[in-house]
This record gives C-alpha cells, sequence and structure tokens, in this order.
C-alpha cells in the first residue's frame, strides 16, 4: 500500500468520531450493537483511511456498511452441506421454527417458575415436564437437566455415590473429544464395578456383582458410536430389571440419542418407550441429537426414582435454563423438527434438487451416503446425492457469505443438500457460483 504524499494530507479529512457517532445510521446501530462494537467499527474505518486504503471521503460509508454487515454474535449460520444429520461440529440439532418461538417467547421475563393463576411460585419447567410425559407415557415421571452427561452425573452421583455402578466391559465407551463415560462416573465418588468382557457379557455376570458387592445402580449404555460384531452377547434390559428387582437396585439405560420411540429407519437405535417397557427404571438420553431439541440431558422413568433426582441437591447445579425448557416443550409437542425431516429425506427429491445445482453449475452428481451422526447409528447409510466440485471449493465455500460447509472426501468436494432447507437451495446455488469465480 504506498502512502499517500504528506502535502494532501488526507487525515486533516478523516471524519471525527463524534461526528461519526452522530449519525442517524451509526446511532441506531449502537442501539442494536452497544457502544463498544460501534466505535470499535468507526476506529478501524478512520485506521483505514489513515493508512491510506480508503480516502477520507469514504469512511462514512464504509462505517456504516460494516455496521450493517455487523453480527451480535460471532456465532455464524452455517449451510450444512455435509449430509450429517446431527453435526456435533456445527451444534448438533438445528432448532425447529416452533422451538425457536418458544425461545423467543421465553427470553424476557417469563412464568417458568410462576403460577400466574394464583401468583404463587410454581414448579420449574412443569409444561416441559408434562410435554415429555406426554410424547413418552411408558416413563413415570420427566426431568430435564443441562445435557446427557449431566443426567448421568445426576443420576449415578444421587444413586451410587460411595457405592458400585455395575457396568458391562463391551459398553465402557468414549463418545467424542476424550470425553468417557467411564471416567465421568468415576468422578461423581460412585465406583466402577466391570463386568463381563468386551464382546460378551452374561446375566451371570451382572448377577455375581450384584451378590458379592455394595451396588447403587446397574447401568446399561448403548455404544452410540461403534458396533460390535461377530460372537457376542449382552444382557437384556427385561433381565437385569428382574436381577434389580431381587436386590433392590435400579437399573439405567443411557440410550445416548434421545428418541422417544422407534423409529422405522433405524432399527438398532434404542428409544426410550422400548427401554422403559423392557424394564429400565430410569432412561437417559440426549435432547439435541435425534430429538431434535435444544442442548438437555432427559430423565424418565420411574416417578419416584425422577423424584429422588430431582430433590438431589446436584439437580441444582446441573439445571435447564428457560430457553432449553421452552425449546423442548415446543420441540417435542410441535411439528418434526429438522432433524426428523432430514433424516427421513426422499431420496428421489434429493436427487431432483442435486441434478438441478449440478445443472447450473456444470458438475456432476453423484451418489452419497449422508450419515446421522453425532454419535447415533454409526453403520446406517442415508442413500442421497451430492453434486462433486473440485475440492478447492471447500475453503472458499467455508468462508463464503452464507457459509456452508461441504464435505471432502476422496479429493473432491461434496456438496450434499439433505440437510439443508429446499428454500435454501438458491443460496447454495449462489454461493458456489462465488466460490467458483474467486478460483
Ligand atoms: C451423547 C451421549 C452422551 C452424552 O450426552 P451429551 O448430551 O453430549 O452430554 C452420553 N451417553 C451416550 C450413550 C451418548 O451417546
Amino acid at each position: 500500500m504506498s502512502k499517500p504524499p504528506e502535502a494532501a494530507d488526507p487525515r486533516r479529512h478523516i471524519p471525527r468520531t463524534d461526528a461519526l457517532l452522530a449519525l442517524p445510521a451509526v446511532s441506531e446501530a449502537r442501539k442494536r450493537l452497544g457502544d463498544t462494537a460501534v466505535r470499535e467499527v468507526v476506529r478501524d474505518a478512520q485506521e483505514a483511511a489513515r493508512r491510506g486504503v480508503i480516502p477520507p471521503n469514504d469512511v462514512e460509508r464504509r462505517v456504516v456498511e460494516a455496521l450493517t454487515a455487523h453480527r451480535v454474535s460471532s456465532a455464524r449460520p452455517v449451510l450444512n452441506a455435509t449430509g450429517v444429520v446431527v453435526h456435533t461440529n456445527l451444534g448438533r440439532a438445528p432448532l425447529s421454527a416452533a422451538a425457536l418461538e418458544a425461545v423467543v417467547a421465553a427470553s424476557g421475563y417469563v412464568d417458568v417458575e410462576l403460577d400466574l393463576h394464583t401468583g404463587q411460585r410454581s414448579k420449574r419447567g412443569a409444561a416441559t415436564r408434562a410435554a415429555l410425559w406426554q410424547a413418552c407415557p411408558a416413563a413415570g415421571d420427566a426431568l430435564m437437566v443441562n445435557n446427557g452427561a449431566a443426567a448421568l452425573v445426576l443420576a449415578t452421583t444421587a444413586l451410587a455415590a460411595g457405592r458400585a455402578v455395575v457396568i458391562s466391559r463391551g459398553e465402557m465407551i468414549e463418545i467424542g473429544a476424550g470425553f468417557r463415560l467411564t471416567e465421568l462416573i468415576a468422578s461423581t465418588g460412585a465406583r466402577l464395578h466391570e463386568v463381563g468382557t468386551t464382546n460378551r457379557t452374561h446375566l451371570r455376570d451382572y448377577a455375581e456383582a450384584v451378590a458379592g458387592d455394595d451396588v447403587g445402580a446397574i447401568l446399561k449404555v448403548h455404544p452410540s458410536n461403534f458396533r460390535v460384531e461377530g460372537f457376542t452377547s449382552e444382557t437384556s434390559l427385561t433381565e437385569l430389571r428382574d436381577l434389580g428387582r431381587a436386590h433392590d437396585v435400579p437399573v439405567i439405560a443411557d440410550i445416548g440419542s434421545g428418541l422417544l420411540q422407534p423409529d422405522p429407519l433405524l432399527p438398532d437405535e434404542p428409544d426410550a418407550t422400548t427401554a422403559l417397557t423392557a424394564g429400565a427404571d430410569l432412561v437417559i438420553a440426549s435432547g439435541d441429537k435425534l430429538l431434535g431439541g435444544p442442548q438437555a440431558g432427559l430423565l424418565l422413568g420411574d416417578a419416584a426414582l425422577v423424584q429422588r433426582l430431582a430433590k438431589h441437591p446436584l439437580a441444582r447445579a446441573v439445571r435447564a435454563d428457560k430457553l432449553a425448557l421452552a425449546a423442548m416443550e415446543a420441540t417435542v409437542g410441535g411439528p418434526r423438527p429438522p432433524v426428523h425431516e432430514y433424516l427421513h429425506a426422499d431420496a428421489d427429491r434429493l436427487r431432483v434438487r442435486a441434478e438441478s445445482l449440478g445443472a447450473a453449475t456444470g458438475f456432476p452428481v453423484v451418489e452419497h451416503d449422508g450419515r446421522v451422526g453425532g454419535g447415533g447409528a454409526p453403520g446406517v447409510p442415508l442413500p442421497g446425492w451430492a453434486v462433486r466440485l473440485p475440492v478447492g471449493a471447500a475453503q472458499r465455500l467455508r468462508l463464503g457469505d452464507p457459509a456452508v460447509l461441504p464435505r471432502v472426501h476422496e479429493s473432491a468436494c461434496l456438496v450434499d443438500l439433505r440437510c439443508i432447507p429446499e428454500a435454501d437451495d438458491a443460496r447454495v446455488l449462489a454461493a458456489i457460483k462465488q466460490a467458483l469465480a474467486d478460483q
């Protein structure tokens, strides 16, 4: 960047801060973005003029443009073109329109712990609890906490601190980013009593543990993100329930993904209703995986047990926030959330959309399997289609506006429309054209 000649001294013409702040568009932006962010934008534009990057008479325009584009949060919306439905790095489940509306409604003062009829304090999250119970009547009661891990911590602390939690060696899993369920349980002061082997654990293994140890709970974990195949055997929840009943030990099933009812598309994915009917006293699940709601941990099951957990002091430390409670109520009581739509997207319709995108960009359409993601149903492909672009387009798509996350696979950039609302197809096309033009 060449410096402007000293004689012109353009700096004398750079608009002053107070003059810029007084512009109607800028004072409007101050209400939206706050003083600090606005002053920073003003400073940046003045600095650009000082360095000769823009002429002084462009400062005003630069400030107004920058403020219009300025986001209130650094979180950037991303169009998920990976075909992975529950994408952990993209915040797992996108909220439904109903959940979004509920979040907005709950964002101010709200009757989350107040009975407007009597004016008295009410039970926090009662409406969400009712909605969950309605969506999963097999549960005697329901409690929502911060996330699945918190639900597990609460359950093991309340039921087994200082005692043993019996768990099969085939279910001692690491979920992602080094998060091991077993370490989490051990951190609560419960002792792990491992039984069986990686591939086979029998009822007698559990029976020996329960007979010979001070057992607070039997835990069955769905090994969400991997499969053991071949010479395997596990003990059913029904067998464990009978064993537990005989020794007064509750059986907890951590099902992971949070389906409340079976989904025929995912026959191996556990669901809360089936687990409770089969014999689990308590089911633990995440709210933002296949359930398609906000980040949450669900505890569903025996009413006395759920109440015991709700009354434990730790429950306060892991309690759900009012926005998540509202979003969960709207998710389980409202229309099918996006996760469900994307999971069940019609392959023929995906092909029509992909072909239209391929024709408009001049790139081939290839078969492409989507994935459940989020550690769910690891072996299940979701047949679909993708437009295959040169691999070099991937970064430009990610950095474009809107940001698009494609899948980079075998030296190609694959754009899969499964997890993109059809109304956004035109935006994807525009983003691809931009990314290719930038080459
Ligand atoms: C995802 C998962 C968890 C953790 O749930 P978060 O909501 O991520 O805290 C626990 N157990 C299983 C089996 C899971 O799949």
